[in-house]
């Protein structure tokens, strides 16, 4: 049971969301940045994304007439404008995803990456973007300063709840659009020595299975599903053509409303003003201070 659904559009039962990041190689370059463009293996399981795995995405969506969101790097965007260029004509939205995919914890100066990536999106793909989910979630302070400043529409992180709801801070506010680790494709399906992460690669229908064990609750609930995915894992054959028949099937017997980020963002903006539904707040800063320390002296 969910305490604050949305009312979805045309009475949907769930708002569903495939969406994808597009990191390709860039994950070993900012992983092993001394040698890494020497690195092959996974320089080309990267490039896998890009070249194999977006065209075969893109098609399914067109046959299916779907228009989904996809996270780029701003390094990426500039180093595969033919993979932008494509998901672009698809009518798919590009959201912003760091630069050089670091980590803002541990990369200082989020300003300098989050405006060199937003530089990226403006040359090549004709604006600022709507949506911002940061690599490996781990979002702070410093970049939702960054996404209040610069308008964005909405975030997609974190994890405060099952469906949309507001994050506001003194200055200003954006929808969070939730994610959690039981619709990541990364725990079941990569495995990637390089950047310490050594799953045991599961078949197929059992680490899908998984999702749509989640799509099912989120859609008992009247919910939102979203799957949070990369090309160069589940674009694969095998784990794509079990996706398409999951899609084509939901499609076709259940009542569901497939939508970019933005547009729902644009939903839930219209029923607000409307005065029809009042969102969850989330207001940050969560705490100002560590909360581990010594009392007295
Ligand atoms: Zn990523």
């Amino acid at each position: 049971m969910i305490q604050n659904p949305v009312p979805w559009p045309n009475g949907a039962r769930c708002a569903c969301v495939i969406s994808f990041d597009m990191d390709a190689d860039s994950l070993i370059h900012i992983a092993r940045p001394e040698d890494a463009h020497d690195r092959l293996y996974p320089i080309s399981m990267g490039r896998y994304g890009p070249t194999v795995a977006i065209p075969r995405i893109l098609d399914t969506y067109r046959r299916y007439g779907i228009q989904q969101s996809f996270f780029l790097p701003g390094w990426c965007v500039e180093t595969y404008p033919n993979a932008v260029e494509a998901i672009l004509e698809g009518g798919h939205e590009i959201g912003h995803h760091g630069y050089l995919h670091e980590d803002p914890i541990e990369a200082p100066d989020q300003r300098y990456w989050f405006e060199r990536a937003l530089a990226a999106y403006r040359k090549y793909c004709g604006g600022t973007p709507a949506g911002y989910r940061a690599p490996v979630y781990n979002i702070n302070q410093e970049v939702v300063d960054l996404l209040v400043e610069h308008g964005f529409r909405y975030e997609s992180s974190m994890m405060a709840d099952d469906i949309p709801y507001r994050v506001e801070t003194a200055a200003g506010g954006f929808w969070e659009m939730p994610v959690h680790w039981g619709t990541d494709d990364w725990p079941p399906f990569a495995h990637y020595a390089e950047i310490g992460y050594m799953m045991p690669v599961k078949a197929p229908s059992a680490g899908l299975g998984a999702f749509w064990e989640e799509f099912d609750a989120a859609y008992e609930a009247g919910g939102f599903f979203m799957l949070i995915i990369h090309p160069f894992l589940t674009g694969r054959l095998a784990r794509w053509r079990q996706v398409e028949a999951w899609l084509e099937e939901t499609l076709r017997t259940k009542d569901v409303w497939f939508a970019r980020l933005d547009q729902i963002a644009d939903h839930l903006d219209g029923l607000v003003a409307r005065g029809e539904y009042t969102p969850r707040v989330e207001h940050l800063p969560y705490y100002t201070e560590p909360q581990g320390t010594r009392q007295g002296s």
